[in-house]
């Protein structure tokens, strides 16, 4: 068996670059599970289903279209606050369960991001790390990703933005963004791309040994 590697952490915290370091420095298959949410809250969009109607976003994610998974308009803010709203329907997270369990179980390995790996999806995880920023740093990050578009009014809306989907993903009753008991917190505030890469791949090697 090869190791499974949790990686949860709120959004714009530097996760996902990590996720697909640790899985190209590893060999390691990659999920990134907040797209899968975002595809259901594509779906649902375009289906005009609300964001709180339960047993049809229940429907929509068991019969997931992944071609959804290429869309142009997946990673846009409105899909993003979207995919926070319907993530928080227990019936939505049930749905997805068994896809993220069956890739976390891989003979090889695995490396997963999103916000409940450690905790739910893969609690025996060999590595979990949970990766943070100073949301103010966050927010930043994400309005830089987006082309500083706006100014500095853009930037306030992005800081809102990342603000509500924190405090969505934190409070919500299943399955809320926190920290596994046994997870070592990687906190990319005052690091850059490449340096929290580096500090990732070294605290993995320490847990992990180095690649095969
Ligand atoms: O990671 P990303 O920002 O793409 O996730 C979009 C949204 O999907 C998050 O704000 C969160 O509400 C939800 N999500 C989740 N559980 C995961 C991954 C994402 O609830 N494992």
């Amino acid at each position: 068996m090869g190791p499974v590697i949790a990686v949860d952490g709120p959004a714009a915290s530097g996760k996902g670059t990590i996720a697909r370091a640790l899985a190209q420095h590893f060999g390691l298959p990659h999920l990134d599970t907040g797209a899968l949410y975002r595809a259901v809250a594509l779906a649902a969009a375009r289906a005009q289903v609300a964001t709180d109607d339960g047993p049809a976003l229940g429907r929509l994610a068991s019969g997931l279209d992944l071609s959804l998974l290429e869309d142009p308009d997946l990673r846009s803010a409105d899909t993003a606050q979207r995919a926070s709203c319907i993530s928080a329907c227990p019936e939505v997270r049930q749905a997805l369960l068994a896809f993220q369990r069956d890739f976390a179980a891989q003979a090889g390995g695995a490396v997963l991001d999103g916000r409940d790996i450690g905790t739910v999806i893969a609690p025996d995880a060999e590595l979990k790390l949970f990766v943070t920023a100073a949301p103010e740093v966050r927010a930043r990050r994400r309005w830089l990703e987006l082309g500083a578009a706006g100014g500095l009014a853009g930037l306030a809306a992005v800081a809102a933005e990342i603000r509500a989907r924190d405090a969505r993903d934190q409070d919500r009753a299943a399955a809320p963004l926190r920290m596994a008991d046994d997870a070592i917190l990687l906190d990319t505030t005052d690091l850059d791309k490449d340096m929290a890469v580096r500090r990732a791949i070294e605290l993995a090697i320490s847990r992990l040994g180095p690649a095969s």
